[in-house]
């Protein structure tokens, strides 16, 4: 056994370690290998892993000893507590300075935690999202490391050779301290939730409004994905709306309209209500998976709730119409990253965590399902201007909004008038005349608030005064 001769250490043998192990193999790098059922090693050894420079080993005592100082260990097993159970076995075999990195889908919370434990042992502690599941392990994952800054020149090499690389650069940086790799793994999967529903509306909207064929709908996405919008989710969507069966039938007219989750976009709103930010759109995406599961009962509204009393005409002019649901779209798009980024710039201030905001967009542009061209527009708003409080006050995403305002106000007033709900559309729009609007009906709502329990409200022209007032005149 070569003794201290391995790059890299990895434990778990399943989908992902094993295919992330071959990827970091083709890249010359030496990895030892260990897994909680030992008899893996040897299998992945004899198959799989066969003819390689993988190193197996039988015990966690035998695995340190392959890794080349500070050691680099990555956990690639169930998020939970096996990740903690392995972090407790391998804290007294390690020395400090030693990495140990997290490459499940873990929780935030969990992985600062994490990060803490490690550091009063020494340790240095990453946790990072992998994104790109099975075939982007093999073939090149959007990797988001955070934790220690101090592990990242030791993994760097690593992890920026093995990733996804959209114009010759990584799909890879490191993205902040305690937490941080699992928190933007998180923020990634809500806004991943945010840009499916935003399609489907545009679906919907072309198919109840416009009356289009899946053919033509295809088409539409074919072309939308040629220009701003071109994206690996509107790429499959007119895969998927041309996909017909062996009887000759669009598969997707037979799929039950009930939509699943996996919680990640759940995860994502309930952080944004703790953190105070309005991240609406991915709430909304979220919700209407959830409406989605109410399939009897819609059916049984359906035959019984009226809609609009007359059926509107088809669209005059169908193709101006498609335009407006394609800046719908983009606009809608635009709101969706601008609040995810609100959610990670809050965040970051609260933990101190240092989120590197214009990297993390370079990121996702490849290696994950979000994968999309308008990312490097993200990357370039916070070169231009590495405060900015908001993506849309960006002069480039500021002029996609002006010149998007009217169609998408167009698009959403048929919508009404349709019936047909665009419940992300509408919270982007919602949110974005919210945004420019320089005074809300908020100064009402704290007149309530002082007049049914005497919160005091802040003068205007006083800014730091609270008072309350009588509203009533009684004592
Ligand atoms: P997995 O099915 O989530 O986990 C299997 C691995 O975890 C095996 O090595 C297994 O060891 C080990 N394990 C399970 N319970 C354990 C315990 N109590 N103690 C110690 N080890 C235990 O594997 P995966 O699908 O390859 O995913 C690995 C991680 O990446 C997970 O966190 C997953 O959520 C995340 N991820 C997966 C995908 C994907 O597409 N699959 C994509 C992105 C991220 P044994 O062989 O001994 O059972």
């Amino acid at each position: 056994m070569a003794l201290e001769s391995c790059d890299i250490g990895l434990i778990g043998l399943a989908v992902m370690g094993q295919n992330l192990i071959l990827n970091m193999n083709d890249h010359g790098f030496k990895v030892g290998v260990f897994n909680r059922t030992v008899s893996k090693v040897d299998r992945f050894l004899a198959n799989e892993a066969k003819g390689t420079q993988v190193v197996g080993a039988h015990s966690l005592e035998e695995f340190v000893k392959l890794l080349k100082k500070p050691r680099a260990v990555m956990l690639l097993v169930q998020a939970g507590k096996p990740v903690d159970d392995f972090i407790d076995s391998l804290i007294p075999l390690l020395d400090k300075g030693d990495i140990i990195i997290d490459g499940g889908n873990s929780e935030f919370d969990d992985s600062t935690r994490r990060f803490e434990r490690c550091q009063a042992a020494g340790l240095l502690f990453v946790g990072s999202g992998v994104s790109g599941g099975e075939e982007g392990a093999r073939h090149g994952p959007s990797l988001m490391p955070g934790g220690h800054p101090d592990a990242w020149p030791r993994i760097r090499p690593i992890f920026q050779a093995v990733c996804a690389k959209v114009d010759g650069q990584p799909c890879c940086d490191w993205v902040g301290e305690g937490g941080a790799g699992h928190f933007v793994k998180m923020v990634h999967n809500g806004i991943e939730y945010g840009d499916m529903q935003l399609i489907c509306e545009a679906y919907h909207l072309m198919k109840e409004v416009c009356g289009l064929s899946n053919d033509e709908m295809a088409d539409v996405f074919t072309r939308w994905n040629n220009g701003d919008l071109n994206s690996f989710l509107i790429e499959i969507t007119a895969d998927i709306l041309r996909h017909r069966d062996d009887d000759g039938k669009h598969t997707v007219d037979k799929i039950l309209d009930c939509a699943g989750q996996k919680g990640t976009g759940k995860w994502t709103v309930v952080t944004s209500l703790h953190a105070g930010t309005p991240l609406t759109l991915i709430a909304e995406a979220v919700f209407a998976r959830h409406l989605s599961r109410y399939k009897a009962e819609r059916q049984r509204a359906a035959a019984t709730l009226p809609g609009p009393s007359a059926a509107p005409p088809r669209p005059a002019d169908p193709a101006a119409f498609i335009e407006d649901i394609h800046q719908a779209l983009y606009a809608s798009k635009i709101v969706s990253y601008a609040q995810g980024y609100m959610l990670m710039q809050t965040q970051s201030a609260q933990t101190g965590w240092k989120l590197n905001l214009g990297g993390i967009a370079l990121m996702w542009r490849g290696g994950c399902i979000i994968r999309s061209q308008f990312l490097g527009r993200i990357k370039t708003a916070f070169e231009r201007n590495p405060e900015l409080d908001s993506l849309l006050l960006d002069p480039f995403f500021s002029g996609v909004m002006r010149q998007a305002n009217d169609g998408w106000r167009r698009c959403l007033a048929a919508a009404v008038t349709a019936g047909v709900p665009c419940p992300a559309f509408s919270a982007a729009l919602s949110f974005y005349d919210g945004f420019r609007c320089g005074r809300l009906p908020a100064s009402l709502l704290q007149a309530q608030r002082d007049y049914f329990g005497a919160h005091q409200y802040e003068l205007m022209d006083q800014p730091g005064k609270f008072v309350h007032t009588n509203w009533t005149g009684r004592g």
